[in-house]
């Protein structure tokens, strides 16, 4: 298991302030130099990893870790994989508290901005170290949560592979089964030569977020169980 909390962040101010439509000579934009300047001081993103050798795989389950997770889009997607790097992954409780803190609805909107750049430097900060350090080639990643193969109540099960998650990168699972802090994510990375996004099996219309097209056939040409 390994903990990554030495992870370069910086923000684009003028994109940001172009996010939020502030012209940069107001006094807004001022305002909101200062608060992001002060937030990129105690910011902290973070990542923890561990990286795992497959146990067992069934129909619609997979053991590693010490732990067994149900899913048959997650137990399809490792057929050809022997490790797998589960991972949580935070802006950091120190950006979180900070923004806590502001009571403002601008600022508390530009920090918002400023977790979520946050949060990417650490995945992406995560995905280029997993990369290097272990020679992986193409990889993809799954969420508990992201399909209804793989609730969100899988989350149980990720966190216990490390342990006490809030003391290693201050990221704490609700009852729900929710992150605290809110902009975090977790998940795990795996090698394999099928790239695979879970917007490929979600028909959700008009998402903002949707990196890969919906397939409508996919769920039947690749993890339908055979009778
Ligand atoms: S389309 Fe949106 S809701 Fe659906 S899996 Fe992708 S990001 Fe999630």
């Amino acid at each position: 298991m390994e903990t990554l909390d030495e992870i370069p962040f910086a923000v684009d101010v003028a994109a940001l302030l172009k996010i939020l439509r502030i012209p940069p000579g107001s006094d807004r934009a001022r305002e909101i130099r200062r608060v992001v300047r002060a937030a990129q001081k105690i910011a902290k993103p973070k990542a923890v990893y561990d990286m795992c050798f497959i146990e067992k795989k069934g129909d619609d389950r997979v053991e590693f870790g010490g732990s067994t997770f149900t899913s048959r889009v997650l137990r399809v997607n490792l057929d050809g994989a022997g490790r797998v790097f589960p991972f949580v992954a935070t802006c950091g409780r120190e950006l979180a508290d900070y923004a806590a803190s502001l009571d403002d609805m601008v600022l508390s909107f530009a920090l918002d901005t400023v977790m979520v750049k946050a949060l990417e430097a650490a995945i992406t900060f995560l995905s280029n170290h997993l990369k290097e350090r272990y020679a992986l080639g193409q990889t993809s990643v799954m969420n508990p949560g992201s399909l209804e193969d793989w609730p969100l109540s899988e989350q149980r099960q990720l966190f216990s592979i490390f342990g006490d998650v809030k003391q290693l990168i201050g990221v704490e699972l609700t009852d729900s089964f929710l992150m605290v802090p809110i902009k975090s994510v977790s998940g795990i990375v795996f090698p394999t030569e099928i790239r695979f996004e879970s917007c490929q099996l979600c028909p959700r219309e008009a998402c903002p977020n949707r990196r890969a097209k919906y397939d409508p056939k996919l769920w039947e040409k690749r993890y339908r169980r055979s009778p």
